[in-house]
């Protein structure tokens, strides 16, 4: 018998939530060419976690490699857009700033902008940081337009602000319309081979087996098979990350409907708010160490800025990851491989991560160790990266008097954070990535957004004359200024919004 060069071709996809999907449509489209049969399964009596609302940029990469539309996309989920997060009262209570998905300033010379501003500032000559970026100052007065291509001197992207479950499902259409098989029924067992431990099918409560070559783990926060099934430890990062609970709740349209989305720090935690076209999306993240439960949803409701469409729901998590995200013939990818929560609304980017590394890496004839051993390392890079970026939101604070922001302010840090916030506070460096989430400029906006300043800069910004500085960046400040006055407002965009990104 002479063996076939594609022997991984029965997938199974555990899960019909937004990872269960995006991984469906994506492995259907991007993989089409190897005759993958793709069976997904999902239990609408279990249902899925119900909330996933704010999107970074990178999800627009992921639309545009499987082909997706975003103006139907906009259409189908509600969708609004979003130039950046606004968080509020996280440096000093007051204190407001936007991390933007764009740079700031220019650049003139060989030291960067932000050396320029840091001379400047500390000679009393620069306007706040978030006047010399574009999309701040838009989202700040409520307006947007999509970034002009050939426009190199102020480089911006957008995401968007949707249902995710209505992506979920606008996602399943179209991936059953390319060939993925939909089976509806709740997995009561897990069959798995003798020798190799492996995933041999999983069955349904009608005793209905479906067997796979490779599993793919979207089974939420009950980790299914990656943690009932095989048992791989969870790595638990509540030291650095305690909040454990959430209360969500939608409301009606009010208040501010600026392109963003925005983070409030509470007494033990923060709130969100994420404006879509029919609603505003609500939620307040805590630590149940810290703040009783009934509290926590008195104070959501408190401060909604418009009628409540439902009673608050509960959600419990364990900030963390899985140890190894693949393990044998299973790969986690969503909630059941990890969750760090939402302040920086990385989610889903991480389902979209695990679902490229997985395409990327997708086995041949069988599944090599040297595959599984790249995903991982892959996946932790991106699963650190973004702990160390939500860590520095809590300790870079200042708040006065709440004990919960005492105690952020003065809990022991991964070593690796540690360096960055000591690099930048004094003299402005931070590393550079080749690739992945959050680059220079969003460090930049939370250092400078809570207050952590460099006390020195880069000395070829003597070369340029201090009033010459100053003069330079009045001229930047004021074009970005008239540049966000003449784009449209972005609810009247979304409203004509046959219009092109
Ligand atoms: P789920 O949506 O829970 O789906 C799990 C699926 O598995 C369901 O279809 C279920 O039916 C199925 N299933 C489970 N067990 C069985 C079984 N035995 N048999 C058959 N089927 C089964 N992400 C963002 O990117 N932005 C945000 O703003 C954001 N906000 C969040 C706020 C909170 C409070 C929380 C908790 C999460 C947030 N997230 C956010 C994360 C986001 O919700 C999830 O990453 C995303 O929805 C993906 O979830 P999932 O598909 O992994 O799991």
């Amino acid at each position: 018998m002479t063996a076939r060069a594609q022997q991984i071709d029965r997938v199974v996809i555990v899960g019909g939530g937004t990872a269960g999907w995006m991984t469906a449509i994506a492995l259907a489209r991007l993989l089409g060419r190897l005759g993958l049969s793709i069976t997904l399964v999902e239990s609408t009596a279990i249902g899925t976690v119900g909330v996933g609302e704010a999107t970074l940029p990178q999800i627009r990469t992921f639309n545009r490699l499987l082909g997706l539309d975003e103006r139907e996309m906009m259409a189908r989920t509600a969708a609004t857009i979003k130039l950046g997060i606004e968080f509020r009262d996280w440096g000093r209570i007051g204190d407001r700033y936007i991390h933007p998905f764009g740079t700031y300033g220019e650049e003139i010379g060989q030291a960067s902008f932000i050396d320029y501003w840091a001379r400047a500032r500390a000679a009393g000559k620069a306007a706040p940081i978030g006047d010399y970026s574009l999309p701040i100052v838009a989202a700040w007065t409520g307006r947007f337009e999509p970034p002009k291509p050939d426009d190199v001197r102020q480089p911006y992207d957008f995401a968007f602000q949707f249902d995710a479950g209505l992506y979920a499902a606008w996602l399943a259409e179209l991936a059953q319309q390319v060939g993925v098989a939909r089976r509806e029924g709740k997995i009561t067992e897990v069959r798995r081979k003798g020798e190799s431990g492996d995933i041999d099918a999983v069955v349904l409560e009608s005793g209905e087996a479906i067997e796979g070559d490779l599993f793919i783990d979207c089974s939420g926060f009950r980790a299914l098979l990656i943690g009932d099934t095989l048992g791989t430890a969870f790595e638990d990062w509540s030291h650095w990350l305690p909040c454990n609970r959430a209360y969500a709740v939608p409301c009606a349209n009010g208040g501010d409907h600026g392109p963003y989305t925005r983070a409030t720090a509470r007494k033990a935690g923060w709130q969100w708010r994420i404006p879509l076209q029919h609603r505003v999306g609500n939620g307040l993240v805590y630590c149940d160490a810290w703040w009783d439960d009934q509290d926590a949803a008195d104070c959501l409701m408190a401060n909604l800025e418009g009628e409540a469409g439902a009673e608050p729901r509960q959600l419990r998590f364990t900030t963390g990851r899985r140890r190894s995200l693949w393990q044998g013939n299973c790969v986690a990818i969503g909630l059941a491989g990890g969750f760090l929560e939402p302040l920086e609304s990385t989610s889903i980017d991480l389902i979209q991560s695990g679902i490229l590394n997985l395409v990327d890496l997708f086995p041949g004839a069988a599944i090599e160790p040297a595959a599984r051993r790249e995903y991982d390392r892959l996946m932790d890079l991106e699963f650190e990266r973004i702990r160390d970026f939500l860590v520095l939101h809590y300790v870079a604070n200042q708040r006065e008097g709440a004990e919960f922001w005492r105690a952020m302010r003065t809990m022991a840090i991964p070593d690796s954070l540690a360096e960055k916030i000591e690099d930048f506070r004094c003299r402005a460096i931070l590393p550079e990535y080749a690739h992945g989430l959050f680059q220079q400029v969003s460090w930049i906006s939370v250092f400078l957004g809570q207050n952590v300043v460099p006390e020195a800069w880069d000395p070829r910004t003597a070369g340029l004359p201090e009033a010459e500085l100053a003069t330079w960046l009045e001229g930047i400040h004021q074009r970005i200024a008239r540049d966000a006055a003449a784009m449209p407002d972005h609810l009247d965009f979304i409203a004509r919004s046959g219009a092109a990104f």
